[in-house]
C-alpha cells in the first residue's frame, strides 16, 4: 500500500508538520472490521518474513517507537507482533539512564541492544529521548542536544550500512485522547501500575514536547532511516499502520531462506 506509506512518511529534509496531522484519522482501511481483518493478514505475513530473516541470519530490523505517554507504544508491540516467533525478536524499553549508562555517552546503551543478524528489535523509546525528553526537561544544555542530531544520523547510517534496517515510528496521539487514557489508567486497577506522577508533568509540557518532536523528526528523517508519523487516537488504525510499515520494510529486505542441504530431495526417513 504505497499510498498509505507516503502519507505517513516524513520526507527527508522537510518538517513533519505535526500540528497539521490529525491524530484522530483512521487510515489503512475504510472500517474497523476491515482494518482488523487486514491486520490479521499482515500479522501472519510478518511471521513468515521474520522466519526468513531469522533463517537467513544476515540482516536485522530495528523498530523505534516514540510518542507521548499513552500514545500506544506498549499496545502496538503487543498487537503487531503476535505472529512473530519470540526466538529472534525482543523488546527493549528505555528508562531514565542510571548507573553505568550515565558514565558513558548516550548512544552506548543503545548500541548494546541493537538487533543481531536475523533479529527484530523493538525499541520502546530510544536515543530520541536524548534529543526530546532531555531538551524539554532541560537536563542538558542546548548545544549538547543540538549536536546530537548529527550523531544520530551518522549512527543510524552506520547501522543501515552494516545490515540493520532502521524503521522509526512516531505515534501521534492528541492531548484530549491522552487525558482519557490517563484517566483510564487511574480508574482501571489493571492499568494503575502504568501511571506515574511524572506523566502529568510531561503533559503540562505538552507543547514543548510537540515542538521538540517536530525538530527531531525533521532533523533525523533520512533516506536510510525515515520517520513515519502514525495517527494514534484509534488503536486498530494505529496497529494497522505500523504493521503496514513493518511489512513493507521486510518486503524491501526480501530475506532469503538458506539453500537446503544438497540431495535433500533424495532423503528417505526410515
Ligand atoms: P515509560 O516509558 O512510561 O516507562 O517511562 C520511561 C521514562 O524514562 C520516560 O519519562 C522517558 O522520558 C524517560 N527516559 C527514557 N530515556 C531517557 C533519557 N535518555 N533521558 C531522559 N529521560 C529518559
Ligand atoms: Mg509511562
Amino acid at each position: 500500500m504505497p499510498h498509505l506509506l507516503d502519507e505517513l512518511n516524513v520526507a527527508p529534509g522537510s518538517p513533519p508538520r505535526l500540528a497539521e496531522r490529525d491524530p484522530d484519522q483512521r487510515l489503512g482501511a475504510s472500517s474497523k472490521d476491515e482494518g482488523l481483518e487486514r491486520l490479521e493478514r499482515l500479522v501472519e505475513r510478518l511471521g513468515v518474513l521474520h522466519n526468513r530473516l531469522f533463517a537467513e541470519a544476515s540482516r536485522a530490523v530495528l523498530l523505534v517507537l516514540q510518542g507521548m505517554d499513552t500514545a500506544g507504544k506498549d499496545g502496538t508491540t503487543r498487537k503487531v507482533f503476535t505472529g512473530v516467533n519470540p526466538q529472534g525478536c525482543y523488546v527493549h524499553s528505555f528508562k531514565e539512564p542510571a548507573g553505568a549508562e550515565l558514565e558513558h555517552d548516550y548512544l552506548w546503551r543503545v548500541h548494546q541492544v541493537c538487533p543481531a543478524r536475523g533479529e527484530i528489535a523493538i525499541f520502546n523509546r530510544s536515543h530520541y529521548e536524548d534529543v526530546v525528553a532531555v531538551r524539554v526537561r532541560r537536563l542538558v544544555e542546548q548545544h549538547v542536544w543540538q549536536r546530537r542530531y548529527e550523531h544520530i544520523r551518522g549512527f543510524e547510517r552506520m547501522l543501515t550500512d552494516e545490515g540493520t534496517a532502521v524503521v522509526k515510528v512516531f505515534l501521534h496521539v492528541s492531548k484530549e485522547e491522552q487525558r482519557k487514557r490517563l484517566e483510564e489508567r487511574i480508574e482501571n486497577p489493571e492499568k494503575r501500575w502504568k501511571f506515574r506522577a511524572g506523566d502529568l508533568e510531561d503533559r503540562r509540557l505538552w507543547d514543548d514536547f510537540q515542538s521538540a518532536y517536530e525538530d527531531a523528526l525533521r532533523e533525523t528523517s533520512t533516506d536510510w532511516a525515515p520517520w513515519y508519523v502514525v495517527p494514534a487516537d484509534h488503536n486498530w488504525s494505529r496497529n494497522l499502520c505500523v504493521a503496514e510499515i513493518l511489512v513493507a520494510a521486510l518486503e524491501r529486505i526480501d530475506p532469503e531462506l538458506p539453500e537446503p542441504e544438497p540431495g535433500i530431495e533424495n532423503v528417505t526417513i526410515v
